[in-house]
């Protein structure tokens, strides 16, 4: 589904209850889309049911209102902003593209807004396409939805985090950005280690003598203790690391 469409004379226009029935077509695939405009559900645009088009996949209504609010919180901020960005070359269609000014030039970043799991070759996969496109980086951002689990542990308690953003909170540094459409938050979930204290044994040898086996204490890898903060819009550039040039900062 799609919430931008192009007009016959190639003009891009977003879906709405109020556009009439006209001929739409897909900017990935050129085929054309009908105007759906659900009561239930946001108006978009839909391919044929047989089409294997990257935009022909279904999104929730989450998905759809998160890249509504980008958009909104974005251009707020003076920064050129462009929903479902097409890339038919590379097979990619980015969720929010957005104009960052920077004292080293314009950075192009590519917001990607996730609503159900995902793996993580996934997502190396559009990292790198994003680099090839001309992007300098891409951020992720989970829905509450999605990230449920993060967003309503209670303090202290302990909460298994899915691998994608276990991938996002390594590479990127920068805690694990969440979504809240309805409430039109960023929050950034920090990860807190969590140890277990081993088990000591001591061992003696035949002739007596202690040979000292323990087992040492580990740090689990995919259960965390989170911290939650209220961040903003407003992401700042900050440096990356694992090859990135640039991560993004929403926290304040
Ligand atoms: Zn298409």
């Amino acid at each position: 589904m799609l919430l931008i469409a192009e007009q016959s004379d190639g003009s891009r226009v977003e879906a709405s209850r109020d556009l009439g029935q006209d001929t739409y077509l897909c900017p990935m695939c050129r085929s054309s889309v009908i105007l759906k405009r659900g009561r239930k559900v946001a108006a978009h645009f839909a391919h044929a049911p047989d089409s294997n088009c990257p935009g022909a996949e279904s999104e929730s209504w989450r998905h759809l209102l998160a890249k509504r609010v980008l958009m909104d919180e974005f251009t707020a901020l003076g920064w050129a902003a462009r929903m479902e960005v097409p890339h038919q070359a590379a097979g990619r269609r980015v969720d929010v593209g957005v104009k960052v000014p920077h004292p080293r030039g314009t950075c192009y970043i590519a917001v990607e807004v996730q609503d159900s799991a995902i793996q993580v070759d996934t997502m190396k996969a559009r990292v790198e396409a994003d680099r090839r496109i001309g992007y300098h980086a891409t951020v992720w951002l989970f829905t509450s939805h999605r990230a449920a689990a993060l967003m309503y542990a209670e303090p202290d308690h302990e909460v298994r985090v899915p691998d994608e953003m276990l991938w996002v909170a390594n590479r990127y540094g920068q805690g694990i950005p969440i979504i809240d459409p309805e409430e039109r938050a960023v929050w950034v979930a920090s990860l807190g280690s969590i140890h277990r204290d081993g088990e000591s044994h001591e061992w003696y040898a035949e002739g007596g003598e202690l040979t000292g086996v323990d087992y040492p204490g580990r740090t689990l890898r995919k259960t965390k203790s989170i911290v939650r903060t209220l961040g903003g819009f407003d992401f700042r550039l900050v440096a990356g690391k694992f090859g990135d040039s640039w991560a993004v900062s929403f926290a304040c």
